[in-house]
C-alpha cells in the first residue's frame, strides 16, 4: 500500500513546497491559499481513506487547534485527527515520514491546549487531538501490587484521573495546581507542585510509557526497557514521540486536608521555614508560596474559605504599599486521624516563624484541595477573564540566588499589584531522578517562581500584554546580568542558539535523540527547537 501511495506523496510534497514558494512571492495569498488548502485537504483524504482510520480528519472549524492558554499564537493547521486508536497516530506518522524530509508537513500532539506560547500548534500541519483520544480510551487499575499504579491514555485529563482512581480508595502521588491538563501535556514539561519536594514532580511518578515516535514506531518504554526513549520523552518537550499510554503510580488516598496559609514580612525568615519544610520527612504534605505586593484586601477575600486565629490582628499586617509572603501548606488526613491532627499540626506549625496573627486554616476534602484552581476558572470564566492572554513567566532559581532575584525583582522591577498570582517555592532535586530530558538549576535545591499573569485585552496601563511582557523582559534581563544561573520552566526562546544555551550540556543528548527518534523533525513544531527540511546540527 505504501509503494502504491508514492505518487500521492509525491503530488502533496510538490503541493506543499509550492505553496511555500508561493506565499513568499506573492501578496494577496488569500485566492491562492483557500485553492492550496482545498488541494491540501483532498490529499490528505484520499491518503487517510487508503490510511483506513478509526478516528476521522477534520478540515474545518481549525480555530480550536489554533488557540491555547496564552492567547497570543495562532497558528492554523491544515487539519485536526481524532485518533480512535493508536494505529491512528502511527499510520499518519508512518505516512508523513514516507512523504521525506521536504514536504514540511509537521504533526502536533494537543492535550488540553494550555500551552503559553503555541507549543502544541503545528501551522499547516497536522495537529493530533489528544483529548478527545483519552475520553475514548480506558483506564486500566492495577492496585494490588506493592506499586500500585493505574494505565492512562496520554490525552486523559487529570481531574478525571483523580476521580476514577478514588472510587478504588487511591490517587497519583504527585500533582499540577490545576488539573484540567493531560497526562502527555504536563508529562512533556515536569508537572511540579506543592507535592514534588516529596515525590518529585510527576515525570518521576511514571513506570511505564507507550510512545508513537517520529517514525511511527509504536514503543513500550520503561526505566529498563528502551530507557533511552523513556527518559527522554519525560519533560522532552514532545520532540520524541507522542505518548498514547502511561501507567502512573498511585498511593492510598486522603480523605481530607488541612489546607494553611501564614503570612512573613521578612523574605529571608520565609524561606528558610520553606526550606525546613522541604527537608522534613515528616511534616505537611504540601508545601509552596507565593509573593503579595501591595494586596490590601486579600485577607477578606481569604475569610470567607479560611479560618483566620486572630481575625482583628491579622487584617492590621496589611498595609498598602507593602509586600508580603505567604507559605501555603498541606496536610493530608484519613477519618482515623480525625482526633489527632490538629495537635500534630500545632506541633509542626511551632516550628515556623512567620507573623503568629496571620494563620489561617481551612478544612476541605482531598478533591476541593487538588481541584481549586478550577474554582477561580469558573469564577473568571463568569466575568469573562478566563480567555485573555496569558504572558506567563516561570524560572527555576538556584537557592543560593534566591535572595539576589527577590531583591532585584520584587519591589524594583515588580512595584506595584501584580497582575496574577507569584508563586515561590522550593525543590530538591537531590531526591528526584534527574535522568529525564527536564532541564534545572545545577544547584539540588532551586526555587519555582511563577509569574502568571493575565493581560487586559484592551488596556494600555500595567494590565496590558506590551507592560506585561516588557516586564518579563526585564526579569530576564536581570537574571542574565546578575548571573542568577536561572533556567526557564515551560520554555520559550525563539532562537536555537537560545534552546542550546537553555539545554547546556544537555543539549547534544536531546539532539541525538531528535536524530533517532524524529530525524525528520515532524513532530511538535510549536516548540520551535527544531525545523522540519533543515539542519539542526
Ligand atoms: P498542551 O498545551 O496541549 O501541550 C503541551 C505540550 O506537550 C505541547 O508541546 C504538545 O505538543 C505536547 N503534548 C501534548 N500531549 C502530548 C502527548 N500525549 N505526547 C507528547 N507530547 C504531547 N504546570 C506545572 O508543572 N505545574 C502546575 O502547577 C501548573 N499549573 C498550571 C495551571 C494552569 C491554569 C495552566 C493553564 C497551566 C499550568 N501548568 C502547570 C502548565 C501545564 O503543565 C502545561 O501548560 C501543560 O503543557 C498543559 O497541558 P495540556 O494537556 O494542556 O498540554
Amino acid at each position: 500500500m505504501l509503494k502504491h501511495n508514492t505518487l500521492i506523496f509525491k503530488i502533496l510534497t510538490a503541493l506543499i513546497l509550492g505553496c511555500d514558494f508561493h506565499r513568499s512571492r506573492i501578496s494577496s495569498t488569500t485566492n491562492f491559499a483557500a485553492s492550496t488548502t482545498n488541494l491540501l485537504h483532498a490529499t490528505l483524504t484520499s491518503l487517510m481513506t487508503e490510511l483506513k482510520l478509526s478516528g476521522e480528519l477534520q478540515f474545518d472549524n481549525l480555530h480550536h487547534a489554533a488557540k491555547d492558554f496564552g492567547n497570543r499564537y495562532h497558528l492554523l493547521p491544515a487539519a485536526i485527527l481524532h485518533p480512535k486508536s493508536v494505529s491512528d497516530i502511527s499510520s499518519l506518522i508512518t505516512y508523513v515520514f514516507q512523504m521525506g524530509p521536504t514536504s514540511g508537513l509537521t504533526v502536533a500532539a494537543r492535550g488540553h491546549g494550555h500551552s503559553l506560547e503555541g507549543q502544541a500548534q503545528a501551522h499547516h500541519g497536522v495537529v493530533v487531538n489528544m483529548e478527545s483520544f483519552g475520553q475514548s480510551q480506558g483506564m486500566q487499575f492495577h492496585i494490588h501490587g506493592d506499586k500500585p499504579f493505574v494505565d492512562v491514555s496520554g490525552g486523559a485529563l487529570w481531574i478525571n484521573i483523580l476521580h476514577e482512581s478514588l472510587k478504588h480508595g487511591f490517587a497519583p502521588k504527585s500533582w499540577t495546581d490545576y488539573l484540567h491538563l493531560t497526562v502527555g501535556g504536563t508529562l512533556s514539561n515536569a508537572g511540579i507542585s506543592g507535592q514534588a519536594f516529596r515525590h518529585g514532580p510527576q515525570i518521576n511518578n511514571v513506570y511505564q510509557l507507550q510512545v508513537v515516535t517520529g517514525t511511527g514506531q509504536v514503543v513500550t518504554c520503561t526505566e529498563d526497557m528502551n530507557s533511552d526513549l523513556f527518559y527522554g520523552v519525560l519533560g522532552g518537550l514532545g520532540q520524541f514521540g507522542i505518548i498514547t499510554r502511561a501507567h502512573i503510580s498511585l498511593e492510598p488516598a486522603p480523605k481530607m486536608v488541612k489546607w494553611i496559609r501564614v503570612l512573613y514580612s521578612d523574605f529571608t525568615t520565609f524561606t528558610k521555614d520553606q526550606e525546613k519544610l522541604i527537608s522534613s520527612d515528616s511534616s505537611f504534605d504540601y508545601v509552596e508560596g507565593f509573593v503579595l505586593i501591595n494586596r490590601t484586601g486579600l485577607l477578606n477575600n481569604w475569610r470567607s474559605s479560611f479560618k483566620c486565629k486572630d481575625p482583628v490582628q491579622a487584617s492590621q499586617f496589611f498595609s498598602d504599599g507593602k509586600t508580603v509572603f505567604c507559605l501555603e501548606i498541606a496536610k493530608y488526613f484519613k477519618q482515623e486521624d480525625v482526633e489527632t491532627i490538629d495537635q500534630k499540626i500545632e506541633m509542626y506549625l511551632s516550628k515556623l516563624n512567620y507573623n503568629e496573627s496571620t494563620l489561617f486554616v481551612s478544612e476541605v476534602s482531598y478533591v476541593e484541595f487538588l481541584d481549586r484552581v478550577h474554582v477561580s476558572e469558573l469564577k473568571l470564566q463568569e466575568k469573562g477573564l478566563w480567555d485573555v492572554p496569558h504572558p506567563w513567566l516561570n524560572l527555576l532559581v538556584p537557592k543560593s540566588k534566591i535572595h539576589k532575584f527577590a531583591s532585584e525583582v520584587f519591589g524594583k522591577i515588580l512595584t506595584d499589584t501584580s497582575n496574577g498570582p507569584i508563586l515561590i517555592y522550593p525543590v530538591d532535586k537531590s531526591r528526584w531522578n534527574t535522568k529525564t530530558s527536564m532541564v534545572t538549576p545545577t544547584e539540588d535545591i532551586f526555587y519555582l517562581v511563577a509569574f502568571l499573569s493575565s493581560a487586559m485585552p484592551s488596556s494600555e496601563g500595567t494590565d496590558s500584554l506590551e507592560y506585561i511582557l516588557s516586564q518579563n523582559k526585564k526579569i530576564l534581563e536581570v537574571c542574565e546580568t546578575a548571573k542568577l544561573e536561572t533556567k526557564q520552566y515551560l520554555p520559550h526562546y525563539n532562537t536555537q542558539e537560545e534552546w542550546r544555551t537553555h539545554f547546556g550540556s544537555q543539549w547534544d543528548v536531546f539532539v541525538r535523540r531528535k536524530l533517532t527518534y524524529d530525524p525528520l523533525a515532524i513532530l511538535t513544531p510549536g516548540q520551535r527547537i527544531f525545523q522540519k527540511a533543515t539542519t539542526y546540527l
